[in-house]
């Protein structure tokens, strides 16, 4: 699946030879042979003599979910900001930072303009009056394709010239957040807003803003090109759809995998090529760190939005880390509340001090867990986003799973 060509190979070789690796770029599908297969007929169609609640309903019967990780139904999301007054604006969130996330990447480095398309079918669908990709710029290969596309794009008359404004994300974790990234788009430093009012009713400069997530938009294009069943007809345990799971740690072949949504842990390495060499299965992160880790035992749940709320989690954006009998538990947590420690944006007391406070308990040898367990609650219940809301998820987890470690 993380298939590299040979030329490719040879490339990232020089480059890293000539320490010049920011110019290496995949092999990818241009906007040339994107149209040979059809690309932007169905957009063209559209703008000609589309009806957008017909399209809405495509979606809507698609089943398609944010695939940012709130998995909110997409569809409905078009009613909302078409609702209200514009001029209207789109965002698209392509700060993929959720650690162990990487399916964004896999998508815009082989087919940007699945992704494009299905931008430009939302745009028009809420009449938005531009476009803002906010690309994080860590991914400069993904950024050099965009802006090769982009303006392919405007020359080809697809978009009038500036109409999709391209920006760059600066490595914040936080600006991965709606409305941080929106207030980042904004020109501001990027912490996120209370809510409400929403983005969909007040965002980008205070206007009605739509915003997707890049893998959302690559399944609108496909959606409207190939029907809602891609999605809708493929069912497996008592779930529909598809899941992009991007899988790393201790399996054999770390790589995103298109599953059906209704897969489990153990569907999910078996199609990883299994346990790496010498590793045996011991517990899993389903969603990010923000989901904390599972353990093996717990193999049978289908890894999809909504299945994993009874057991205090979610599957957010399907990072999927496998942890194996060579790894602990409480060391793995402990890493997942550092990061949410460095990267707590500081604007609310019970995450900047919380997370801190979080790590400091979590290195002594016996954690108490009374007193974990009461920072846990005053940082779900009063932080201001989720960060700071999910960040005790690690902690709750392993004090439940893992009790004799800690
Ligand atoms: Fe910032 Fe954390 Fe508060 Fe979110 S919860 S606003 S990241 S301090």
């Amino acid at each position: 699946h993380n298939h590299i060509d040979h030329a490719t190979a040879e490339k990232v070789q020089a480059a890293i030879a000539t320490n010049d690796t920011h110019t290496v770029i995949p092999s990818y599908e241009n906007l040339e042979k994107y149209n040979k297969s059809g690309g932007y007929e169905v957009l063209l169609r559209f703008r000609e003599s589309g009806s957008w609640e017909a399209v809405q309903q495509q979606i809507l019967d698609s089943g398609l979910r944010g695939l940012g990780g709130a998995g909110f139904p997409s569809g409905k999301k078009w009613g909302f900001v078409r609702g209200n007054a514009g001029p209207r604006y789109l965002a698209v969130n392509g700060d993929e930072g959720e650690p162990g996330t990487f399916k964004d990447r896999y998508y815009l480095e082989r087919t940007p303009h699945l992704f494009l398309e299905g931008m430009l079918i939302a745009a028009w669908a809420i009449e938005a009056q531009r476009c803002f990709i906010y690309m994080r710029d860590e991914y400069p290969a993904v950024i050099e394709i965009l802006r090769r596309e982009i303006k392919a794009l405007e020359d080809k008359g697809l978009v009038e010239k500036g109409y999709i404004d391209l920006r760059r994300g600066a490595g914040a974790y936080i600006c991965g957040e709606e409305s941080a990234m929106i207030e980042s788009i904004e020109g501001k430093r990027g912490i996120p807003r209370h809510r409400p009012p929403f983005v969909a009713a007040v965002g980008i400069f205070g206007q009605p803003t739509l915003v997707h997530n890049v893998e959302t938009l690559h399944w609108v294009a496909r959606i409207c090109r190939e029907g809602p069943e891609i999605l809708s007809s493929i069912q497996k345990n008592d779930r529909s759809g598809l899941r992009s799971y991007s899988v790393s740690g201790r399996v054999s072949q770390p790589g995103v995998y298109l599953l059906p949504a209704g897969s489990t842990i153990l569907d999910i390495i078996e199609a990883a090529g299994g346990m790496a060499e010498g590793h045996h299965f011991k517990a899993y992160q389903p969603g990010g760190p923000s989901s904390g880790l599972l353990p093996a035992s717990m193999d049978d749940i289908p890894l999809d939005f909504d299945t994993l709320q009874p057991h205090g989690t979610f599957i957010g954006s399907a990072a999927v880390v496998v942890l194996s009998d060579h790894d602990k538990a409480r060391d793995a947590a402990l890493n997942m509340l550092r990061f949410f420690e460095d990267e707590s944006c500081g604007q609310c007391t019970p995450c900047r001090v919380g997370c801190e406070k979080a790590v400091k308990l979590m290195q002594a040898e016996r954690w108490n867990q009374p007193l974990l367990d009461e920072l846990c609650t005053a940082m779900a219940d009063a932080s201001i986003c989720g960060l700071g809301q999910a960040a005790p998820n690690p902690i709750r987890l392993t004090m439940k799973h893992f009790a004799d470690e800690i």
